[in-house]
């Protein structure tokens, strides 16, 4: 098959679909890997790295869409790239289309087989292909945060592990999944104390097991919350329900007893946020600032760490690239029904339940 990575478009997108260790792969397999020139650069791969693993360097996305069968991106295809797609080519990306009507309509037109990464599944009910994300944004929110708590960037000026004879910060992490976990790993480490509060049990069982005595958990309620981030210097929002806006837990009313230069990482904003008082921010202006607590809200967190991302996210979708190139889409999608809830357009129409009955589209 021939396989073909476009350098991303999207505003200060750094990633990309395809490392030069996972182009040597496919071409071991005896595939032809097509890489627009420059498509790594802005993570340190040359052209160079990518043409000594074997790989075909183009000259711009045009080719790279006209030529390749399956096209492998990171993020969502934008308009000028669906009206390069073509009937019956694979698309394996970011999508996230519950919320976009118009990349839908563009990938519907366009008649191509569009594989989600984000509805992949694992068989522990897990999302694989999210997850290396959750993880990096799970472990830049405490450096993330830890930055925000210095005087000059408008925090409280506790340094997060303290020093012999002055306490560490205190770190309050509410939801304990894959961002929660790593945030109390990376706080942990650099020896703040931790408390994680959830609202599984069996997730808290979990988690009270690998941390030992290292963070407290608590059950999340209402009445937990409030009295948590009372005491905090750092407090994560990290919750998700799966097909819901993230619930307000942090409100208004809660900050005016919150003590001035606080700082909230709202990891959640993707999902509109779990602070009442939270809005997406960017990396070139991460935080502000409401009734003396500092808000930092950047909604593509790991695109900050774009290399380290890159990578986290290619050793996940390589073996799916790998199934897919191999086997072709339809076989692949038959031999893994995981794989196959990736499916999310399929020759104009949406295959996907949750995101046709999002679009108000036929299912
Ligand atoms: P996850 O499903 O692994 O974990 C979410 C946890 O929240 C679960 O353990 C769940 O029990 C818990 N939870 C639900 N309601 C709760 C409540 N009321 N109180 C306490 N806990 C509650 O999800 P995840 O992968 O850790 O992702 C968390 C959020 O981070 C998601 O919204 C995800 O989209 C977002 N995220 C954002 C970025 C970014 O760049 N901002 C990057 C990656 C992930």
């Amino acid at each position: 098959m021939r396989i073909g990575t476009p350098k991303e478009i999207k505003v200060h997108e750094y990633r990309v679909g395809l490392t030069p260790a996972g182009v040597r792969e496919l071409v071991a397999h005896g595939h032809e890997v097509l890489i627009e020139t420059g498509a790594g650069l802005g993570i340190g791969l040359t052209d160079a790295e990518y043409a000594a693993a074997g790989a075909r360097i183009v000259p711009d996305a045009e080719e790279v869409f006209a030529t390749a069968d399956m096209i492998v991106k990171v993020k969502e295809p934008q308009p000028v790239e669906c009206r390069m797609l073509r009937e019956d080519q694979v698309l394996f990306t970011y999508l996230h289309l519950a919320p976009d009507p118009e990349q839908a309509r563009g990938l519907m037109d366009a008649g191509c087989i569009a594989i989600a990464y984000e509805t992949v599944t694992d068989g522990r009910g897990g999302l694989p292909l999210l997850a290396p994300m959750s993880e990096v944004a799970g472990r830049m929110s405490i450096q993330a945060g830890a930055h925000a708590m210095e005087k000059a960037a408008g925090g409280n000026g506790v340094l997060l592990g303290g020093v012999p004879g002055v306490p560490a910060a205190e770190v309050v992490i509410i939801g304990g999944g894959v961002v929660g976990y790593n945030a109390a790993r990376i706080a942990i480490g650099m020896g703040a104390r931790v408390t994680i509060l959830d609202r599984s049990l069996p997730r808290l069982n979990w988690l009270d097991s690998v941390f030992e005595n290292r963070a407290t958990t608590l059950y999340s309620t209402r009445d937990a919350v409030e009295s948590a981030v009372m005491k905090a210097d750092l407090i994560i929002g990290a919750v998700l329900v799966p097909g819901a806006a993230a619930p307000k837990l942090v409100t208004r009313e809660m900050l005016k007893s919150i003590r001035n230069g606080v700082v909230m990482v709202d990891v959640a904003i993707d999902q509109g946020g779990c602070f009442e008082t939270s809005r997406p921010t960017t990396h070139q202006d991460p935080t502000y600032v409401v009734e003396g607590v500092v808000h930092y809200c950047v909604a593509n967190m790991p695109g900050g760490v774009a290399r380290t991302s890159t990578f986290a996210l290619t050793n996940a979708t390589l073996p799916h690239v790998i199934a897919l190139a191999d086997k072709g889409w339809r076989q692949a999608l038959i031999d893994d029904p995981h794989l196959r809830d990736g499916l999310n357009v399929h020759r104009g129409r949406i295959t996907h339940r949750a995101v046709a009955e999002a679009l108000g589209q036929p299912y």
